[in-house]
């Protein structure tokens, strides 16, 4: 039987997607692709169209990029109804219905949870100018306290989001200082090689680094932010902050549920959800920033993994799997086996990243110099290669990615990872 004529059966089967962002609307366009013609909803509690995040601490907080032009594809291209501005408050696995802030119940066939994550926050943080970035709106109001020129700027966190507005707000020309509590930015997910460059890069760029330091609070005069305390004493004067502390996962909708929900929405390795009793819940999946999912390529830990190319690799495995249920298929959906990859731009220098790095329990130089900002470190465990970071040397990552996915040696030979020999025709 194919997927194609079971759908045709039924087509009064209804999908629920709940979060109208990056594995959301991938996961609408990959159920539509492989068939499925019943009625498709989407509920997103934002107002705005499905739009690209990467771009805010980046080029749009830069100016050098439009709304516009960080639209994912217009939602009318999908054939679905699309509730903007509708929070899910309320999932009935048993009853299998969804209810939204204002009422509306959405029964389901199907339904994908794409809730993804949120800006973990300070407790002061309700005094202006303290910012966080995780939305448009959140990068709106950040760009124009910038371009009001403050004294200077304070990142509190130097992950990659801390990192890179610390970069743009230099780029404006604005004082900058970026404030951690680790001995360098990025250290537990990169490792030292790469975050001591990362530190060094951002010194020579004139950022005020104070690293190996805790935010012990923030202080405010009349509501403003006058100053970030840090744990060895010093106060920090300070007219705006941007807090930079990681995320966490959009799951509290859905206590009381019956879903397995520690450390995000935990699932099983085709995406399906899991009950308290960490049993997959049949026609319920989870995908994106929010879902914490076994990786078969490392050693079926459940991570949850907060990159652009993992929101789309998982929407497509989840759609699948929704497909399977819903044409009664027999065995077991596919895992979900992507190799996670990410980017980021700070100042000129791309950085790529491959596999999870942050497992590694060694690293290793592979190739080029730190010094001259070109090189490519590797990272192991267990004998096997889980990870790879090139700063501004992208060409050669993609022999990495595929020792990855082929659970490759650690350390890598140079015969897996060498430049094929070029070919010349005559
Ligand atoms: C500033 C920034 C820069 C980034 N840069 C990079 C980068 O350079 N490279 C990279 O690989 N990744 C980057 N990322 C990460 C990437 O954007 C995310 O991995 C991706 O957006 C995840 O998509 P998602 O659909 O799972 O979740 P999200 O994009 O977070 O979307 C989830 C949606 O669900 C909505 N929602 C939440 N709860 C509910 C509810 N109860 N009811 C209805 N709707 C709800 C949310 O408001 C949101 O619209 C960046 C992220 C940010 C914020």
């Amino acid at each position: 039987m194919t997927a194609r004529w079971a759908l045709e059966r039924s087509p009064a089967q209804r999908v629920v997607i709940v979060g109208a962002s990056l594995a959301g609307l991938r996961a609408a366009e990959a159920l539509r692709a492989g068939g499925f013609d019943g009625s498709l909803h989407v509920v997103g509690d934002e107002v705005h169209e499905p739009y690209a995040r990467p771009p805010l601490s980046k080029a749009l907080l830069a100016g050098a990029k439009t709304l516009e032009e960080l639209r994912l594809p217009p939602m009318a291209a999908v054939d679905a109804s699309w509730h903007l501005g509708a929070t899910a408050v309320k999932l009935d696995i048993s009853a299998r219905r969804l209810l939204l802030h204002d009422g509306t119940r959405l029964s389901f066939d199907a339904l994908l949870i794409a809730t993804g994550a949120r800006p973990r926050r300070l407790a002061a943080e309700q005094i202006d100018g303290v910012h966080v970035l995780r939305t448009l709106d959140d990068a709106r109001r950040l760009r124009t306290a910038l371009l009001e020129r403050p004294t200077r700027v304070t990142v509190v966190g130097g992950g990659f989001i801390g990192l890179e507005v610390a970069a743009t707000a230099r780029q404006l020309g604005l004082a900058v200082t970026l404030v951690d509590g680790a001995p360098l930015p990025m250290l537990a997910a990169v490792g030292n090689r790469v975050a001591a460059f990362f530190a060094r890069q951002h010194r020579r760029h004139g950022v005020d680094l104070r690293l190996g330091i805790g935010v012990t609070g923030l202080q405010a005069d009349t509501g403003q932010l006058s100053a970030v305390e840090l744990a060895d004493g010093t106060r920090l004067t300070a007219d705006l902050a941007v807090v930079g502390l990681g995320t966490v996962p959009n799951n509290a909708w859905l206590r009381g549920s019956g879903l397995l929900l520690d450390g995000g929405v935990r699932t099983d390795a085709a995406l399906r959800v899991l009950d308290k009793g960490a049993k997959p819940v049949p026609g319920i999946v989870a995908a994106g920033d929010v879902a914490r999912t076994p990786h078969t390529l490392f050693d079926d830990e459940p991570l949850r993994v907060e990159h652009w190319t993992n929101a789309v690799d998982q929407a497509g495995t989840a759609a699948r799997t929704m497909l399977h249920h819903l044409t009664g298929a027999t065995g077991e959906p596919a895992p979900y086996i992507g190799v996670p990859s990410f980017w980021s731009d700070q100042y000129d220098t791309k950085i790529l990243s491959v596999g999870l790095p942050a497992l590694g329990t060694e690293s290793r130089l592979l190739e080029g110099d730190p010094t001259d900002g070109r090189f490519l470190v590797g990272y192991g465990r267990r004998g096997r290669l889980v990870g790879a970071v090139a700063v501004g040397h992208a060409r050669r990552l993609a022999a990495y990615r595929r020792q990855i996915a082929a659970r490759g040696p650690w350390p890598p030979t140079a015969s897996a990872t060498a430049v094929p020999a070029a070919r010349f025709t005559t």
